[in-house]
């Protein structure tokens, strides 16, 4: 590949992309046609180690290209590695780090789960979390008299899910989710969906497991949220894991399309630990985040609970 080609990043014609990877076309329209935002910053031929990157937390900035759908706005990842090589690194996927923040990401459900119930309630009880990581929501909502649900593909997260909270999660995707057609009243997706190969048939399979009038809900990133925007290529959730860059515009036409109304898109604060919190924004903010983990370290804040918002948000739809 030659230097301007490297500068301009991989596109989906260039005959020497590396064999892991895939072109698609955009998930929400169909289209084929795009510009590039951001150019891959991958060396050519050097291979991706899945195991460490594909993750629930994996952290790694953004390598691939990112491109804008030009028909209708949607931003996402092309090329990008293979599904079954991303889902390969999920499968096997062990994360410590993630466990650690098991008591704050409760207290972020129960809320999450608040603000569900505010935007729409869902008229029984059967509550399905896909991409369910360690159990923690569905902990939270069968403490409020939910029947537990759920799916993870990491075989180390359906572990510690069993172990935890006597949850028994079912070994991989929505798709592989044995629920009959109008089983579940309730469909979760937490920080998940940009994550997924395809968007469009999660939503489509999802429609499918819910009641007619089945509430669905998910959080993730917005892409046009103002600290996004200020951020640019910065922005702590532009990250290659995932694969999808939503904004209210896009999701939107995504749920519409798939058969949901949109009720309602929320702010999405998230709770964990002020330590790990400092540890994990430490790489992008240079000597000054040393500065501040070694500080927080000092002062024994590691385990005071921090409320923060980068842009998270919750959308609630409802089955047409
Ligand atoms: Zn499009």
């Amino acid at each position: 590949m030659s230097g301007a080609a490297r500068e301009r990043g991989f596109t989906a014609r260039d005959p020497d992309y590396p064999p892991q990877f895939e072109s698609v076309p955009c998930n929400v329209c169909g289209s084929d046609s795009f510009e590039v935002v951001f150019p891959s910053k991958r060396e050519p031929g050097r291979a991706v180690d899945l195991a460490t990157v594909f993750r629930s937390s994996g952290d790694e900035p953004l390598q691939d290209q990112m491109v804008r759908c030009l028909s209708c706005g949607l931003h996402y990842v092309r090329p990008r590695l293979r599904w079954d090589l991303i889902l390969e690194g999920y499968r096997g996927g062990t994360d410590e780090s993630f466990v650690s923040q098991v008591a704050m990401r409760e207290r972020t459900f129960r809320r999450g789960l608040r603000q569900i119930e505010a935007a729409a309630k869902p008229t029984g009880r059967r509550v399905l979390d896909v991409g369910a990581a360690g159990g923690s929501f569905l902990a939270a909502a069968r403490k409020r008299g939910y029947e537990p649900l759920g799916c993870e593909p990491s075989a180390w997260m359906c572990g510690f899910a069993r172990e935890h909270y006597g949850l028994e999660l079912h070994p991989g995707t929505i798709f592989d989710m044995p629920v009959s057609a109008g089983g579940v009243d309730l469909l979760t997706l937490w920080d998940v969906i940009e994550h997924t190969p395809d968007p469009r048939a999660v939503l489509d399979r999802a429609h499918q497991l819910l009641v007619p009038g089945g509430i669905l809900a998910m959080s993730y990133p917005d892409y046009g949220s103002l600290v996004s925007r200020l951020m640019g290529r910065r922005w702590v959730f532009n990250l290659t894991v995932h694969l999808y860059y939503f904004d209210p515009g896009t999701m939107g036409e995504l749920l519409r399309r798939a058969g949901f109304s949109p009720l309602r898109f929320r702010p999405y604060l998230q709770t964990l630990e002020l330590g790990y919190v400092a540890r994990r924004a430490a790489p992008y903010l240079g000597p000054l985040g040393r500065l501040a983990t070694g500080g927080v370290h000092l002062l024994r804040l590691d385990r005071v609970p921090l409320q923060y918002w980068v842009g998270q948000t919750l959308v609630v739809a409802r089955k047409e």
